[in-house]
């Protein structure tokens, strides 16, 4: 929703301004679809706001699977570019929204489908927040409701932060969405002045970082921004976070097989984190296969890989795979 334009065309219109808060708690709470919906609203405000959009996204198509059961949205902005989210549906009734936070990334990590696209422009935070509502509606027809948000879909937040910063604002406020922050993650490749602002600015939101390698070398020629952001002093970055906010940081590892998947990368893997490894959380993602460069290693070598941090005291788990077949899973949103 355009506040700011609603904002100034209510003034126009001289109407009190408790008319305000009954369109957010429309949009935000009881996930109307349109200005024709708010029934405590006189008919002539309807119409004369009509020409304000509602939602500056809007609803392609949805893609459904059963087992799991997901949902990748696929949205147009105004200026036609495309976007995806995906809703996964868990089995103890939580429902995970991942959404983007740019159409496209620059960042070019060799094995995301996103990154082979580029960057198209960032999102704005309405368009951020609007992925979550009108997941949220999609869900009201099974009596569901948004339990969790990731920040995991398109594109690198701490890229475009100050509109991500605003959209976590709006949706953690209670007079907007209201989600607690413990239920909001954001993950990111490694930039270290997002990483700082969270933890000055929302402490409580969860963070995810994409390690996949634990040595300089070997995560340079995966991920580029590796060069810019190096290891050690990412490392520096992550346990100033650590210190300042106590939370539990989840480290993110897409197995790439003969890559990153042998015994001496999971020995390594568990020396750096060691020495806080009370505050650190694994998880070991499945490969989906965006390109021919790399394959998914097989679940022995999974298997074997998370026995070794289990055995070094690190908290470890495999990411169920949602949305595969709808290409909805990690790293295969990409929409052109
Ligand atoms: N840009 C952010 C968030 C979006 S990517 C980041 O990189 O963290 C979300 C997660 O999907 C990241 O951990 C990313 O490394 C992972 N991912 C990317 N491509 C993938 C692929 N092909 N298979 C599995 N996971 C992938
Ligand atoms: Fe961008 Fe994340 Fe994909 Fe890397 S993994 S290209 S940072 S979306």
């Amino acid at each position: 929703m355009e506040i700011k334009a609603l904002q100034i065309k209510l003034k126009q219109l001289e109407t009190p301004s408790y008319r305000l808060k009954q369109a957010l708690r429309s949009y935000y709470q009881d996930l109307l679809g349109g200005w024709e919906e708010i029934s405590t609203w006189p008919k002539d405000l309807r119409d004369a706001c009509a020409e304000l959009s509602w939602s500056p996204l809007t609803l392609i198509d949805v893609f459904e699977s059963k087992e799991p059961a997901s949902a990748k949205f696929l949205f147009e902005t105004k200026d036609k570019l495309r976007i995806e989210s995906v809703v996964m549906r868990h089995k103890d009734g939580r429902n995970t929204v991942c959404i983007s936070s740019q159409a496209g990334c620059s960042m070019g990590c060799t094995f995301c489908a996103t990154g082979a696209q580029g960057l198209g422009r960032n999102l704005t935070a309405e368009e951020i927040v609007d992925q979550v509502i009108q997941a949220a509606r999609w869900l009201v027809a099974s009596k569901g409701r948004v339990t969790n948000i990731v920040f995991m879909g398109m594109g690198e937040p701490f890229n475009n932060p100050d509109n991500v910063f605003s959209a976590l604002r709006t949706l953690m406020d209670p007079d907007a969405f209201g989600l607690g922050a413990r239920h909001i993650s954001i993950s990111t490749c490694g930039i270290i002045p997002g990483i700082q602002r969270l933890a000055k600015e929302a402490p409580q939101v969860n963070l995810a970082i994409s390690l996949h390698a634990p040595e300089q070398g070997l995560r340079a020629r995966i991920m580029p921004i590796a060069k810019a952001y190096q290891l050690d002093t990412l490392m520096h970055a992550i346990r100033d976070y650590l210190q300042r906010t106590n939370r539990k940081v989840m480290f993110e590892y897409v197995m790439l097989k003969g890559i990153n998947d042998k015994v001496e990368n999971a020995e390594e893997l568990a020396d750096l984190l060691t020495d806080f490894r009370h505050l650190a959380h694994v998880n070991l993602i499945k490969y989906h296969a965006t390109n021919s460069k790399y394959e998914p290693s097989n679940q022995e070598t999974r298997r074997k890989f998370a026995n070794i941090l289990k055995r070094r005291g690190i908290a470890v788990t495999e990411r169920i795979s949602f949305g595969e077949e709808i290409q909805a899973a990690c790293g295969q949103l990409a929409s052109r």
